[in-house]
């Protein structure tokens, strides 16, 4: 790689903040570990990168989102052209592209262009792309490389890391897919210079999500700085995204396929996030928005059920609301919302299980079969 790289502490701020440094964080899985590469304002040098990972690279497939070819997709394919075959796979932005007709016109293109084992596929978008491409991945000669290059501020901060790819059947989300590590994570904080406001904006639901989970520090310095989150200052930003893929590399390393229950700690606000979805119709909110509501009702169930004082839902909220994202959806239906959570596929023997903190900084998995507290939380009554 062009430029050194660190290794920074948990909180070591006078490195995330030196934007012209590259980090990396190390995914530690044994055989399946990989780095992400986190840097700023040099997208010119991802190809480096990409060719310093992988010295063997002679066959690239790259699949992007087309909102982006010009702007984010194009150099890339154009610099692997000097030194590889590079094959390129345009998708159609959006969640309808995470479907079995996408997903067999991309292995049936993967065909065409005499893809080996050898291959590598190189993933270019949001989490649209990456689940898509990495589950095209992982199924195709039973299974190539992969490499995230995530470009909305969820991708950067939650899928591109920790090997969870899909698909949606119109019955339901992600309900086909498989655990594939990518074999590398370049992230340029660079590429949401160009996301419009409320898809970027929703990537921070997922960034408080770590803070409440895991880490009481960085809740705080995220109060602190949510205003320059809010108006994208890179370095507030870089130290966003290092943190956030720090945690979520520590938890999957620890459960890489959810069995032991450490995983499941990022499903804060996910229960309600997920009936949320599904009830208001797919689309009505972007996913993290969802997920912000997600968390606000959350916290109104612990406190309801004495896990957590008012001066936590409240800072939650503060918090929330000052990354200008929703905390309530006034049209909530308390009853199709519960009835939306018992068919979510993290439902295990009918019990209804939430991810609830007792702190900032930790959560507890809890059993909640009281639909009336529940509802409670819906409807925001305390
Ligand atoms: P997305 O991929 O649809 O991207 C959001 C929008 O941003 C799209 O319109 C896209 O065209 C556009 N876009 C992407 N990069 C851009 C850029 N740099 N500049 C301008 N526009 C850009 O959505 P998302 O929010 O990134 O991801 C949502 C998906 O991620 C969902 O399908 C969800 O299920 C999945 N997800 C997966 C995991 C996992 O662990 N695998 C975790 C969370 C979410």
């Amino acid at each position: 790689m062009s430029q050194p790289t660190d290794s920074p502490s948990q909180h070591d701020l006078s490195t995330n903040l030196n934007i012209e440094r590259d980090l990396e964080i190390n995914v530690s899985l044994g055989d399946r570990g990989y780095p992400i590469v986190i840097s700023s304002g040099k997208w010119f040098d991802v190809v480096a990168k990409i060719r310093s990972a992988i010295p063997d690279l002679t066959h690239a497939l790259i699949v992007g989102d087309e909102s982006i070819t010009e702007t984010w997709v194009a150099p890339i394919v154009l610099e692997l052209r000097q030194t590889a075959r590079c094959d390129f796979f345009e998708v159609e932005s959006g969640e309808p592209s995470k479907s079995i007709e996408m997903i067999g016109k991309l292995w049936e293109w993967m065909h065409t262009c005499g893809t080996d084992r050898q291959s590598v596929l190189i993933a270019i978008g949001g989490g649209v792309i990456g689940d898509l491409a990495g589950f095209a991945a992982a199924a195709y000669a039973r299974g190539i490389r992969l490499v995230q290059l995530p470009t909305t501020l969820l991708a950067q901060v939650d899928s591109s890391v920790g090997g969870k790819t899909g698909i949606n059947l119109t019955s339901g989300k992600n309900m086909v897919g498989a655990f594939w590590q990518p074999s590398l994570v370049v992230i340029d904080t660079d590429t949401l210079s160009t996301l419009p406001p409320r898809t970027y904006l929703s990537g921070l639901a997922e960034v408080i999500k770590y803070g409440v989970i895991e880490d009481a520090a960085f809740f705080e310095w995220l109060e602190a700085n949510a205003a320059a989150l809010v108006v994208r200052d890179p370095k507030a930003i870089r130290h966003a995204v290092a943190t956030s893929c720090r945690i979520k590399a520590d938890v999957v390393a620890n459960d890489e396929r959810e069995t032991s229950g450490r995983r499941a700690i990022l499903n804060y606000g996910h229960t309600f996030a997920h009936a949320i979805e599904a009830t208001a119709g797919y689309g009505a909110f972007l996913h993290g928005e969802a997920v912000a509501i997600g968390m606000e009702m959350a916290a109104r169930l612990a406190s309801a059920m004495g896990l957590i004082d008012r001066q936590f839902v409240q800072r939650q909220r503060k918090l929330i609301e000052s990354c200008s994202l929703p905390i309530a959806w006034f049209d909530a239906d308390p009853e199709a919302m519960i009835a939306a959570m018992r068919t979510d596929k993290k439902v295990s023997h009918a019990q209804l299980r939430f991810v609830l903190p007792n702190r900032i900084g930790h959560i507890e998995m809890i059993v909640c079969n009281d639909t009336a507290a529940i509802a409670d939380a819906i409807r925001g009554r305390q």
